[in-house]
């Protein structure tokens, strides 16, 4: 899809000289207003990738579809979202490959999920619980907008705390409040070697969740983790590290069933 000339509806994320960057869908008759410049939504449709365009101020933009990050730090959201930096650890920590079944805990906006859906693939599947309809409706809008239709995502309106349905599951992907009392359900749904990994923002939570694994006796290779990416800035001689970070979004705890 990447290499096709935009066309309506596409997702499109304009970078000006200071690489900030601005979110349009592509719509007949709008017109994208930055700083006083316009530029017509028809100007984008039919151009490449990475191609330059100019508003009506002279000013120039670069013009792409929407990486996973930038469209997921872009989509409207409900409540918090996992950060990038957290979901690209939590893909490789939990294992998650192509042709896995995951059953997600908590789907919120849809951030996770789409990076799930990525990377299980058409052969595997996604099972979402979510209690509130609202951030259901809210995650599949969001999914659609960047993945198009999906079949192979179930979400299922259900309290993850009262039990999971499926069973010989490949992983268990929590972001849930109180993800201990998903820990004996969990055991129930994978099969062994099965992963099981909870995100969490505090650390009250990440010690009940660690403890609750643990005495459950059913994981090894307990390992709790926090992930953290520094910037850097390297222009001229001043290269070290950039002033401001995102420091803490939540703590990872990953195990695997035996
Ligand atoms: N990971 C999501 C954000 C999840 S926010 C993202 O990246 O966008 C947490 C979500 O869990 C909320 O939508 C909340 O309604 C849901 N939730 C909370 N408790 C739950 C439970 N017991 N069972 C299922 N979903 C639950």
């Amino acid at each position: 899809m990447s290499h096709w000339p935009f066309q309506w509806n596409d997702n499109v994320i304009l970078i000006d000289r200071k690489n900030r960057e601005y979110y349009l869908k592509l719509t007949p008759g709008k017109v994208k207003d930055i700083r006083g410049g316009k530029i017509p939504h028809e100007s984008i449709v039919g151009q490449k990738e990475g191609t330059t365009l100019k508003s009506s101020t002279g000013e120039s933009f670069f013009v792409f579809k929407p990486s996973y990050s930038q469209f997921v730090l872009n989509m409207p959201r409900k409540g918090q979202i996992i950060y990038p930096k957290d979901t690209a650890v939590i893909l490789i920590w939990a294992d998650v490959f192509p042709g896995a079944t995951v059953v997600e805990g908590g789907i919120g906006s849809g951030a996770l999920t789409l990076a799930l859906l990525r990377a299980v693939g058409k052969e595997g599947k996604v099972i979402s619980y979510e209690i509130r309809e609202d951030f259901a409706c809210q995650a599949l809008a969001n999914i659609e907008r960047f993945m198009g239709k999906v079949n192979n995502l179930f979400i299922k309106m259900k309290n993850i705390y009262e039990g999971i349905d499926e069973r010989e599951v490949d992983r268990v992907i929590l972001d849930v409040p109180e993800p201990w009392n998903v820990v004996a359900h969990a055991t129930k749904a994978l099969k062994n070697g099965g992963f099981f990994l909870s995100y969490i923002p505090t650390a009250i939570q990440l010690k009940k969740v660690v403890d609750k694994m643990r005495e459950s006796g059913a994981f090894t290779s307990i390992q709790p983790i926090e992930v953290l990416i520094r910037p850097w800035n390297v222009e001229g001689m001043s290269v070290r590290p950039a002033h401001r970070m995102v420091a803490h979004t939540g703590f990872i705890v990953v195990g695997r069933k035996i």
